[in-house]
């Protein structure tokens, strides 16, 4: 019963082409990789400043290992709080300009641990339609009345949430607005100036998930923030992961001492769980390093994201607006967008097809990611690649 109940739901799926698996990788991260044995030109990680595989942080996750041991044995609160977690909040706080930051596990345990902390029944929490699953699963867990507002419209945001401000009975319950710094199918930015403003009018508090943009935006990288130049009075609650830019393993949330006060106390996600190795957490900090002294690695990135946007553009092809590394090509259908990234794939070059539900239904995309490691003798074979997929087999784009 269960079984044929189980496959039923896998088979369609599968008609739906929706079906996902795995690829896996013989080497470590980076443009040119081997999986099953064949080499690929990869535009498909999310490791933006190509740090996943440095030496130098190799050698400092060796060195982590050696002095503090591989497992932390237990969770923060009992006798997994090891020195590099402690060095390492220190340094985040630092790099984001904030008196606190808080370790969690992973960028989807911070979201919920956040959200549920923050909130609960009696709360309301408004969150941008394309919001990252995490903040989603947050805002269920939370048992916050949820609202999603259409992608980026503040208008209606504020629009909404004055006409939540006149029927809603206590004035005493809170109120938080949670977005994507960088949304991650998209590669565009939350309007984040006039979210603040919003928040700031609606006594509500702004959550920013810079996933996306930590390490990579800003003058110095250290973020979306830096790119609109806004302070933590503007933005309360930065949550910022360690696992894309940074080229490592976990998340942090950052903002006031009552803030992380709070989070400590409340946050199940960071209170049921075994802390990050601690080796891990050495190993960050010299990522976190590198993140603030090799600025070329920012520099070069945008560079490669000019001369793509400019191909692709010359190509027509259907480049999504972004400056950021994340260039999604919005094909449509998502038989169209298979289609193309397995015949990518067959020439040797992996670009992921992002399909509902993760995008809505009719905007499937090739999401392409750029990284500092690329070169642009990388880029114009994707844009080759790319050219005869468009013009040779003109079915294709329909
Ligand atoms: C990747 C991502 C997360 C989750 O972070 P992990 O550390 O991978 O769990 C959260 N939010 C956004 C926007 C992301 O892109």
């Amino acid at each position: 019963m269960l079984a044929s109940k189980l496959a039923e739901k896998l088979a369609q799926r599968r008609t739906q082409q929706l079906y996902r698996t795995r690829r896996t990788l013989s080497t470590p991260q980076g443009p040119e990789i081997i999986i099953n044995g064949r080499p690929i030109l990869s535009f498909c990680s999310n490791d933006y400043l190509g740090l996943a595989a440095d030496p130098r942080l190799i050698d400092a996750l060796n060195t982590g290992a050696a002095t503090y041991g591989i497992g932390s044995g237990a969770a923060h609160l009992l006798s997994g709080h090891m020195r590099p977690h402690q060095e390492l909040e220190q340094a985040l706080a630092e790099f984001v300009n904030r008196p606190r930051a808080l370790l969690f596990s992973t960028g989807y345990m911070a979201n919920l641990g956040v959200i549920t902390a923050l909130l609960g029944r009696s709360d309301t929490l408004w969150e941008d339609r394309l919001n990252h699953a995490s903040l989603i699963d947050g805002g269920v867990l939370s048992r916050a009345k949820l609202h999603r507002y259409p992608h980026k419209d503040h208008t209606i945001l504020a629009q909404r949430l004055l006409q939540s401000s006149k029927t809603q009975s206590s004035k005493t319950n809170s109120t938080l607005i949670a977005t994507d710094g960088v949304f991650s199918m998209d590669g565009d930015l939350a309007p984040l100036p006039e979210l603040a403003t919003i928040a700031h009018n609606h006594n509500a508090w702004l959550l920013v998930d810079d996933a996306h943009g930590l390490g990579v935006l800003g003058a110095t990288g250290r973020g979306v923030l830096e790119h609109y130049g806004l302070t933590i009075e503007q933005v309360p609650i930065l949550m910022g992961t360690l696992g894309k830019a940074f080229g490592v393993f976990g998340a942090f949330v950052a903002g006031s001492e009552l803030l992380i006060e709070t989070l400590i106390q409340q946050a199940r996600s960071f209170i049921y769980t075994t802390a990050l190795p601690p080796a891990i957490a050495y190993a960050t900090l010299e990522s976190l390093h590198l993140v603030e002294t090799e600025h070329w690695r920012r520099q070069y990135l945008a560079t490669l994201i000019t001369e793509l946007r400019q191909q692709a553009t010359q190509l027509n092809l259907p480049i999504m607006e972004s400056t950021t590394p994340i260039q999604p090509l919005l094909v449509g259908s998502t038989a169209k967008a298979n289609l193309w990234s397995q015949e990518l794939e067959s020439q040797g070059i992996l670009v992921p097809a992002i399909r509902p539900p993760t995008v809505p239904t009719g905007q499937a995309r090739l999401r392409i990611s750029l990284t500092a490691l690329h070169t642009s003798a990388h880029i114009e074979r994707l844009i080759d690649a790319l050219a005869r997929l468009a013009t040779l087999k003109p079915e294709y784009t329909s």
